[in-house]
C-alpha cells in the first residue's frame, strides 16, 4: 500500500511526501477510504498508531479548499496537548491548501482565538469546554458544522466531558459526519459511540 492509493489529491500527497512518510500504517490504510467515503468511523487506535493523519488527511480532502467563513470541520480533544498536537499535523497536511483552521483551548484569555475565529476558519480544534464557553459568547457559528472528531473519546468520558459533549451535539446540525477515535473500547465509550454515531465501519488495529 501506498498514500498514492488513496483518492487524495495533489496538496495533500505533496505534503505527505514532505513530511517524510513512505507508507500508510494501518490504521492509515482502514480509515482514509472509509472516511473518504462519507462513513462514520470507529477508530480503537492508539497514540502511536498514526489515527491523527488517519482522519485529518480525508477531513482535508473532503473540504478541500477555504470557503466561507464559518467552521465546517470541528474535531474535539481531552487536552491542550492533544488540541495543538492535532494542530500540527493539520499545519503538516494543509500546507499546499488554503484552508483556515484555530486552535481553542482554556488556560489564556479568549481575545487572540476570537479574533482567529472572526478572521474565517474552515476547521475548528478544540477542548469541548472552551469551544462551548465561545458559542455561549455568540462567537461561534455552529451550523456549517458537517464533520465531527472526537478523538481520544474514552479519556474524555474520563475526565467528565460527556455534559459538554452532549451540549455540543445539541448546537450542530445533525446531518454530519462523525468520527470516534478511542484508545479503549470499554462499556461508556461502546454506549457513547451508539448514541453519537450512525451506522459506524469499526476498525481496530
Ligand atoms: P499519532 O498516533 O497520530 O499520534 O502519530 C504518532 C506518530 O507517528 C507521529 O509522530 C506521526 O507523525 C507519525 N506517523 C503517523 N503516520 C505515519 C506514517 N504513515 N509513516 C510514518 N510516521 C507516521
Amino acid at each position: 500500500q501506498s498514500f498514492e492509493n488513496f483518492k487524495l489529491n495533489k496538496q495533500l500527497l505533496n505534503a505527505v511526501e514532505d513530511s517524510g512518510y513512505t507508507k500508510p500504517t494501518p490504521i492509515q490504510e482502514k480509515a482514509i477510504p472509509l472516511t473518504l467515503a462519507g462513513h462514520d468511523v470507529l477508530g480503537i487506535a492508539q497514540t502511536g498508531t498514526g489515527k491523527t493523519a488517519a482522519y485529518v488527511l480525508p477531513i482535508l480532502m473532503k473540504i478541500k479548499y477555504a470557503q466561507g467563513s464559518h467552521p465546517r470541520v470541528l474535531i474535539l480533544a481531552p487536552t491542550r496537548e492533544l488540541v495543538m498536537q492535532i494542530e500540527e499535523a493539520v499545519i503538516t497536511f494543509g500546507k499546499y491548501t488554503d484552508l483556515r483552521f484555530v486552535s481553542l483551548y482554556g488556560g489564556l484569555g479568549p481575545k487572540t482565538q476570537i479574533e482567529n475565529i472572526q478572521a474565517g476558519v474552515d476547521i475548528i480544534i478544540s477542548t469541548p469546554g472552551r469551544f462551548l464557553d465561545l458559542y455561549k459568547k455568540g462567537e461561534l457559528f455552529t451550523k456549517e458544522i458537517k464533520t465531527m472528531v472526537l478523538d481520544e473519546a474514552d479519556k474524555m468520558l474520563d475526565m467528565g466531558f460527556m455534559p459538554q459533549i452532549r451540549s455540543i451535539l445539541e448546537i450542530i446540525p445533525t446531518k454530519r459526519q462523525n468520527l470516534l477515535f478511542s484508545a479503549t473500547f470499554g462499556p461508556k465509550v461502546d454506549k457513547f459511540s451508539q448514541e453519537f454515531l450512525e451506522f459506524p465501519e469499526r476498525v481496530e488495529v
